[in-house]
Parts: C-alpha cells; structure tokens; sequence
C-alpha cells in the first residue's frame, strides 16, 4: 500500500492563521526561506525512494521556477494551492476561477507538466462553497485535496467521506482526495499532518495511516516547508496563533524520517487513474448532490 505524500509549498508567512499580521503587500519583502526548506524535504524523500505531490502557491512558483523545476525534476507532481494563497471563502466564484486558472498555467509553463490537482488553502471549500468544484472541473482539474471530513472552527467538510472518492457535479466530475482522519469512538479526528503532525503524539497519524491500510485504502498525509525550519523568523502573533504554528517545528524531521521508514508513499496523480478504472460509470451514487443554487 502506498498513501500520500503532499507538501504545501507556500512561505512561512503565507500561512492563513498569519493573514492578519502579515499583509500580502508585504511578501515581496519578506525573507524567502522555502527553497532551504523544500531542498531538505526533498533530500529526504529522495533517501527514502519516497514521491509526493506538491501543492504550489502560484505567486510563489512564479518568483522560485528554478525551484519548482527541481521538483518537478526529482519525480514529484506539481499541483495548485491557488495564486496568492486566498482561502475560497473570501473569494467570489469569478476571483477562485482567475486564481486557479492563472496558478494552473504558469505551474504547468515552468514544470512542463500537466497540472491535474487542486488544494484549497487551509482547506476552505466548506458546506455553502461547492460551486468551487464546478469551477476545478471546468478549469480542467482532474482531483481536489480540500474536503477535509470533519468538524473543525473555520474549515472542514463534514458530510464529505474519508477515503478517496469521486464527486459528480453538473460540470462532470472530479475525484476527491480527503486528508486523512482517524476514526476513534464512533467520531472522525484529524490525522492527516500539520500541526497534528507536530503537536500531537506521533501515533496519531500512524494509527490513521494503518486504519486506512485496513480498509485498503490510501490515505492522504500533508506538511508545509516551514515546518521543518525552527530558524524562520517569528512573528508577533497572538500566543494561540504562536503555539500551533511555532510548537514542535524541531520534532518534524525527526517524526517525518519515522514516518517515511514506516510508510510507504507515491502523489496522488497515480491514484486518480486507479480510481477512475475503479469506477468507470458516471453512475455511482454522487455523494454531494448539488444543491438548488
Ligand atoms: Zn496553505
């Protein structure tokens, strides 16, 4: 069995839970530190015979193509994490269109690949926002990595199903890559990476890694390059915000080594064509009926 491995390529100061103290007028003058980053993640991949797929922020692919180019170089896909890093639900459909379109075009001029994969920052296509998936179908997106099926403050996808599965939208359809979640007393947990990689006992995401594997089933682990950097700089931010997004950056690498010993990982592009002979018809139950609009 071989899960996924995905990073969202994005700065440091990118991250959504910093939007209210870093402006984006302010990221051309940042210090820029995810090519140090992405160059120890991919040397560690690379030791581990391990492949993942990238989810690139557009504006940052278009300031470090030769970085994107060394991935894309190294075996990994390249997938969209949007443009400027927008969570969906401060975009209207015609801004989400612009971002994934533009992001989709200049990721696929640098790589000189096909980009099939979308994720939504901070996984923001929630209930209400599906008209996103329209948009990724149309925009000629073959899978979607957003709907994360739980219950959390600001995201998640609650109705949406564990395992990888395929949507069927008025415009198509479009396969969808949940990250993944421990099922623990009847409720669904998240275990997918972040900062539940970092904050919480490692064998969390293990247990919902072996869960999946179960159920024969890949499942869908995540990381950001600056969560491998104890060094970047600090941010004044509020001491929450300061906990789950500095806590535990030291124990990443030490973790992810464990985790690519015990686990085996490929991007999700060389699942989405296994699903799709899995499921030929376009007649399986849709699981997210469109609602009137
Ligand atoms: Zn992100």
């Amino acid at each position: 069995m071989r899960h996924h491995f995905t990073i969202d390529v994005e700065e440091y100061f990118q991250v959504a839970a910093l939007e209210p103290y870093v402006p984006r007028s302010d990221w051309a003058r940042l210090e820029s530190r995810v090519a140090g980053q992405m160059e120890q993640l991919l040397a560690l991949l690379a030791r581990h015979h391990a492949r993942a797929t990238c989810f690139v922020v557009g504006w940052l692919a278009d300031r470090q193509r030769e970085l994107i180019r060394t991935i894309a170089k190294a075996g990994h896909e390249i997938a969209s994490h949007g443009w400027e890093h927008a969570k969906v639900t401060t975009l209207s459909p015609v801004q989400f269109r612009e971002s994934v379109r533009r992001s989709k075009q200049v990721l696929e001029e640098i790589a000189t690949t096909r980009v099939d994969g979308y994720r939504a920052p901070n996984f923001s296509i929630v209930q209400g926002r599906e008209w996103a998936l329209d948009i990724l179908i149309e925009e000629g997106y073959r899978y979607d990595s957003s709907l994360f099926p739980v219950r959390r403050p600001g995201y998640g996808y609650p109705t949406g199903r564990a395992d990888p599965y395929w949507i069927e939208r008025a415009a198509g359809r479009i396969a969808e890559i949940p990250p993944t979640t421990l099922r623990c007393a009847g409720m669904r947990f998240p275990a997918a990476g972040g900062a539940y990689f970092r904050l919480f006992p490692y064998g969390l995401v293990r247990a919902a890694l072996r869960q999946c594997e179960r159920r024969g089933t890949p499942g869908t682990f995540y990381i950001h390059p600056w969560e491998i950097d104890p060094a970047q700089p600090r941010l004044a931010v509020s001491w929450l915000t300061s906990a789950r997004h500095y806590g535990g950056l030291r124990r990443t690498l030490p973790r992810l080594e464990r985790l690519l010993t015990e686990f085996r990982f490929r991007p999700i592009g060389e699942t989405v064509p296994a699903l799709a002979r899995a499921h030929p018809s376009r007649r399986e139950p849709a699981v997210l009926k469109e609602r009137s609009a």
